[in-house]
């Protein structure tokens, strides 16, 4: 059984790597943003809340994103594992979903980055908004979501580095050579946690 995030900077192809992942690790992908994007798309409550955030480029905010997550967590589908992709951004969204795996005694095993420089992501995020057209893919909206990377979701991983279970993968290359390199990275370390039990 595996529990773990997958936490990257916008464009990094966190999303794509996370569902390829998932499926090789037979565990479900939760993506926060895409239950967003399901949300805005059938116009229910929680994504005409959420997407006056997300076309700026800001994060939904916790009293919203938080429940929805305990929520997600709380069903069948996740209780034999899950990777989480997109949540948490923020030092205290970590110690919510501390709390939520705590209730049920769980925790997690892996915290995977993936790593890209800025102007690389920028790059791909503007051919990635001609491609799909997602409104939150502009130039400045890109911007502001690297910033918040930097300023907020950094410290998430500084966090999952302090307790020793962060591991970094680079994410420049085909989609097919990262999944491979993450796979392989976490082959090594899940049968290491395997035998400690950590
Ligand atoms: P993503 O697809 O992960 O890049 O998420 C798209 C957008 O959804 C973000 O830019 C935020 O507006 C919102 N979002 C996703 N996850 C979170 C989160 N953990 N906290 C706050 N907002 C989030």
């Amino acid at each position: 059984m595996t529990r773990m995030l997958i936490i990257g900077p916008p464009g990094s192809g966190k999303g794509t790597q996370a569902e390829r992942i998932s499926e090789r690790l037979g565990v479900a992908a939760v993506s926060t943003g895409d239950i967003f994007r399901a949300n805005v798309k059938g116009e229910t409550p929680l994504g005409i809340e959420a997407k006056k955030y997300m076309d700026a480029g800001d994060f939904v905010p916790d009293s919203v994103t938080n429940k929805m997550v305990r929520d997600r967590l709380s069903e069948s589908d996740v209780e034999n594992g899950f990777l989480l992709d997109g949540y948490p951004r923020t030092t205290a969204q970590v110690g919510y979903l501390d709390g939520i795996l705590a209730n049920s005694e769980e925790k997690l095993d892996v915290v995977l980055q993936l790593t890209a420089d800025d102007e690389e992501l920028v790059s791909r995020l503007l051919g990635r908004a001609k491609e799909t057209g997602r409104s939150d893919d502009n130039e400045a909206v890109i911007r502001h979501r690297l910033d918040l990377y930097h300023e907020q979701t950094e410290a998430v991983v500084a966090k999952y580095a302090e307790r020793g279970i962060l591991t970094q993968v680079d994410g420049i290359g085909g989609i097919g050579e990262v999944t491979d390199r993450v796979m392989s990275t976490l082959g090594d370390l899940l049968k290491v946690s395997a035998v400690t039990g950590r």
